[in-house]
């Protein structure tokens, strides 16, 4: 849909639901939209789409909406691709807003997606912040610009962040990682209207037969929840005089330490890891240094207290997934290393030697 008048208005977020409640990332982007909404004088909308949503209908107003929008019926129980993308599709051509956010995780990503192509306007996937600015463009006749669009950010696919612009089309639709706003508390106390929407859904979007649901296991490593977080990168299969070393030796230093913590401090402590590491099949690592332990642009988003990133280079898509971090303490034998352009402490050295003083700085404490 072209811009071309200022009908459009409002940013909408999608909300996800699990175990009748609304998922910590869906607060999270209402928080994101409210940021915009408040800057361009707009509202934040709320859409609920599902069965049985009723007595959560107001959550998204609680968590900083001014209104929902909520499609209760039936023929949405089960998440489904084509269902969904229906109903959205005809609420934004008749509704018309400004933005509509989405979770970037596996429905988000697929739905918003499929949205933004029915609706002939554009997605920006992947986004770590969303910011209010002119856009300029240089055309061999001159340049055009285009008032307070929403500079959509991310980290592009090689050392840098982008920022992506829709400019000519609404609504600009994004999807934000986890981890990427601050949810504002909840008030109950927030009043805002409750729109119910009536779906029309042809036939053939139901054109797949849901025979069963079943939840997958939860993950017990809780990298979003953690307090302090020892990542462990590449570094760890050498040490400062290039011997090789044997990687489980680091990882068993990172666990040890993680569990000092926890007993020391009573805070959540977890061990993250670089991507290299996750993906170079080491041998010693199997099991241990898994997927979920994943820190940055393809793993998560993490806002701990404390994060120690012990031979990890600072790769851009590395670091955008711990700038939320509170303090970042960087080891690595490298003193260029990128790391530390933004580590508010930074110790040049060895992790097998730096990583056994921590531990023995922490346990002298303890006693
Ligand atoms: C599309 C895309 C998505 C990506 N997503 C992610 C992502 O989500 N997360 C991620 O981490 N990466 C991601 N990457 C990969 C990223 O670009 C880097 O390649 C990766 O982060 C590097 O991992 P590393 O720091 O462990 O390894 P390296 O870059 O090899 O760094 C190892 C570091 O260890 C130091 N070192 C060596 N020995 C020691 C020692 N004994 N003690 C202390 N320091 C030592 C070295 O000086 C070096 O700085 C992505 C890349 C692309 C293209």
């Amino acid at each position: 849909m072209s811009q071309g008048n200022t009908e459009y208005r409002d940013v909408w977020v999608y909300c996800e639901v699990q175990d009748g409640e609304l998922t910590r990332p869906t607060i999270e982007v209402i928080a994101g939209a409210r940021k915009l909404a408040d800057k361009m004088g707009m509202k934040v909308v709320g859409i609920l789409l599902g069965s049985g949503l009723k007595k959560i209908a107001r959550e998204p107003i609680y968590y900083g909406a001014d209104s929902v929008i909520l499609c209760d019926t039936p023929l949405l129980k089960s998440y489904q691709v084509l269902p969904y993308t229906h109903v959205l599709s005809d609420m934004v051509f008749k509704l018309k807003p400004w933005a509509f956010l989405f979770v970037a995780n596996e429905i988000g990503r697929e739905l918003g997606a499929r949205v933004a192509y029915r609706t002939l306007t554009g997605l920006a996937a992947d986004c770590i912040d969303l910011i209010i600015e002119d856009f300029v463009m240089y055309t061999p006749q001159g340049t055009k610009v285009y008032k307070d669009c929403i500079a959509q950010v991310r980290p592009d696919f090689a050392t840098r962040i982008a920022k992506i612009f829709t400019p000519k089309h609404r609504p600009q639709m994004s999807n934000i990682r986890p981890g990427s706003f601050t949810p504002l508390p909840r008030d109950e106390s927030r009043a805002g209207e409750l729109i119910e929407w009536e779906a029309e859904i042809p036939p053939e979007a139901f054109a797949v037969e849901v025979i069963e649901e079943k939840r997958l296991p939860k993950s017990p490593i809780k990298l979003e929840d953690a307090k302090v977080i020892i990542s462990l990168g590449l570094g760890v299969l050498k040490d400062s005089r290039g011997n090789p070393r044997n990687p489980l030796e680091a990882y068993r230093l990172a666990e040890r330490l993680t569990e000092v913590i926890k007993q020391r401090f009573g805070v959540p402590a977890e061990i993250g890891a670089s991507r290299s590491l996750v993906y170079a099949g080491i041998k010693e690592l199997e099991g241990l240094i898994v997927k979920d332990r994943q820190v940055g642009q393809t793993g998560k988003t993490v806002s701990p207290d404390i994060y120690i990133a012990a031979g990890i280079s600072g790769a851009i898509q590395h670091r955008v997934g711990i700038l939320r971090s509170k303090k970042i303490v960087a080891i690595n034998t490298d003193p260029q290393a990128p790391i530390f352009q933004i580590a508010h402490y930074g110790v040049v050295g060895d992790l097998y030697e730096v990583l056994p003083k921590l531990m023995e700085m922490l346990e002298e404490r303890k006693q």
